[in-house]
């Protein structure tokens, strides 16, 4: 049995988290289960009124608390409490997770959760290492730079990874003495809940971080629009962060954290270890059903080992076991939802008729579940729907250079510029590339995140503006004050 276990017996706490108590409110949106489509919850939708009580609530525990005024090391001691309750309490957070998204509950325990436990350590290690500085003046001055937090973050989360989106926003805005109003998505808002609840049981102050439930256009306009919103930090796609950005922009000026699409290459010269790249990339584009910011869903292969390189792939893509969500053996993801695997299929249909070769995969399974099969697409050029879009599905296309120029043409994307691999064992290939091409993150010979936490990510063009993860993460909850004194 292991972590498998009944999903008709898990209690979700449904409702917002406000001043440290859930807050039941009526249902309004219908979730169904990835993995089987079954009707589980209603979620709540809040409304203006609901997200100025939560900010009233985070305002207020800002002052009772002085959280951003404390000895610094209390912050990191209480958020060291919280990330120790989350590796307590993995078991039950787990459940709530696998229930509702499609994240396989065999990689929760020691994956996403055992991960944000230790990126939320990792912030909390900042709070007193970080801060303010002396600068150089004549001796009749004295200047300094003095760092302070925000007050009041709003952040905003996408559906693929609730956990780990939720920790990467609240650890490095808490660190730094700020609170918190969180809004997950709509379709897997329950274990964000659930992480709120663990802070206020391992003694953070009730009201520090706050959890609203609820859509992009109702519940989190009102959130980014908010007056006493000193800073936005959103993940999810381009399209919403472009309208975040406008209303922003209609409500007044703040700073902001986005975090957008991608759709990024994967270069494989024939001079690598083919067997070890196609693993990487078979990997890539499976994990979580390719429902990754990270994904690399664009193959671009050394024209004489394509055919070898993706036979292994398929070979390996086919070879991955789907399964429910709460089945620890599964390790294969259903989509999020039907309206998104449908969208998922509509762009593969639109790739073939655009001349593409679908060579394995390129329809839905046969289960009740949002499951899709994995899927290959070759024949592709740059104006294919399949490689213009953002599928956020298993698709992987593979296209073929000869040269270098090439290969560093068709890995530019006219919008994306999130992460890329390259695979070769020419050291000076790898440091041309790595400088010119155009994404946040270059991965060499491995395409995955380490847990090295110090490594930020962020976008190039419109993959996204500032950085999560790493010193830059902490920073960006922090603002800085010049002050110069007379003598
Ligand atoms: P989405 O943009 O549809 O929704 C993300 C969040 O934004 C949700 O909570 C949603 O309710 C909210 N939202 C939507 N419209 C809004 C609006 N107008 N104002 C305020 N909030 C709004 O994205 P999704 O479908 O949940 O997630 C998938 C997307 O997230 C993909 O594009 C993926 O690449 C991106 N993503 C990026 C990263 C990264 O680090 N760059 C990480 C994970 C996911």
């Amino acid at each position: 049995m292991g972590l498998s276990f009944d999903p008709d017996t898990v209690s979700l706490p449904v409702g917002h988290f406000i001043g440290g108590k859930l807050i039941a409110a009526e249902g309004a949106i219908e979730m169904r289960r990835p993995s089987d489509g079954k009707t589980y919850a209603a979620s709540p939708v809040a409304g203006v009124d609901m997200v100025d009580h939560a900010v009233a609530s985070a305002k207020a525990a800002l002052k009772a608390s002085n959280w951003g005024g404390v000895r610094p090391r209390e912050r990191t001691r209480a958020l060291q409490a919280w990330a120790d309750l989350i590796e307590a309490e993995a078991e039950t957070l787990a459940r709530i997770e696998a229930l509702c998204s499609t994240r396989p509950v065999g990689q929760l325990v020691a994956g996403d959760i055992a991960i944000t436990a230790e990126q939320i350590r990792f912030f909390a290690e900042f709070a007193d290492k970080e801060g303010s500085e002396l600068v150089p003046t004549d001796d009749t001055s004295l200047g300094m730079i003095i760092s302070e937090p925000y007050g009041v973050v709003g952040a905003i989360t996408p559906w693929n990874f609730p956990i780990s989106m939720a920790g990467w926003k609240l650890g490095p805005a808490l660190a730094a003495g700020n609170a918190v109003v969180l809004k997950p998505s709509e379709m897997t808002p329950f274990s964000a809940v659930y992480m709120a609840e663990l802070a206020v049981r391992a003694g953070l102050p009730a009201g520090l971080i706050n959890v609203v439930l609820g859509d992009g256009p109702t519940t989190g306009t009102a959130l980014t629009g908010h007056s006493e919103i000193a800073k936005v930090s959103f993940t999810g796609s381009t399209r919403a962060g472009s309208a975040i950005m406008e209303n922003v922009a209609r409500t007044g000026v703040k700073p902001m954290t986005l975090e957008l699409g991608g759709k990024s290459p994967q270069i494989v010269f024939a001079d690598t270890d083919l067997d070890k790249a196609a693993t990487a990339i078979a990997g890539s584009v499976t994990f979580n059903a390719g429902q990754a910011c990270v994904a690399g869903t664009r193959l671009i292969v050394e024209r004489s080992v394509a055919d070898r390189l993706t036979a292994t792939i398929l070979e390996k893509m086919k070879a991955v076991r789907p399964g429910p969500t709460w089945d620890d053996a599964t390790q294969y993801s259903p989509v999020i939802s039907e309206r998104q695997r449908a969208r998922v299929d509509g762009i593969v249909r639109a790739a073939i008729e655009a001349g593409g070769e679908c060579l394995t995969g390129g329809c839905v399974m046969d289960s009740p579940g949002y499951f899709y099969e994995p899927t290959l697409i070759a024949d592709v050029d740059q104006a294919n729907p399949a490689i213009v879009e953002e599928i956020f599905g298993p698709v992987l296309t593979v296209q073929t250079f000869k040269t270098e120029d090439e290969a560093l043409a068709l890995s530019s994307h006219p919008t994306y510029g999130l992460a890329s691999g390259l695979f070769t064992s020419d050291l000076s290939r790898t440091v041309r590339f790595a400088r010119k091409l155009e994404a946040g993150t270059v991965w060499v010979n491995r395409y995955s995140r380490s847990r090295d936490h110090i490594l930020p990510t962020g976008g190039y063009k419109r993959s996204g503006i500032g950085k999560d993860l790493g010193r830059e993460a902490y920073l960006a909850n922090r603002r800085t004050k010049s002050v110069l004194i007379s003598l």
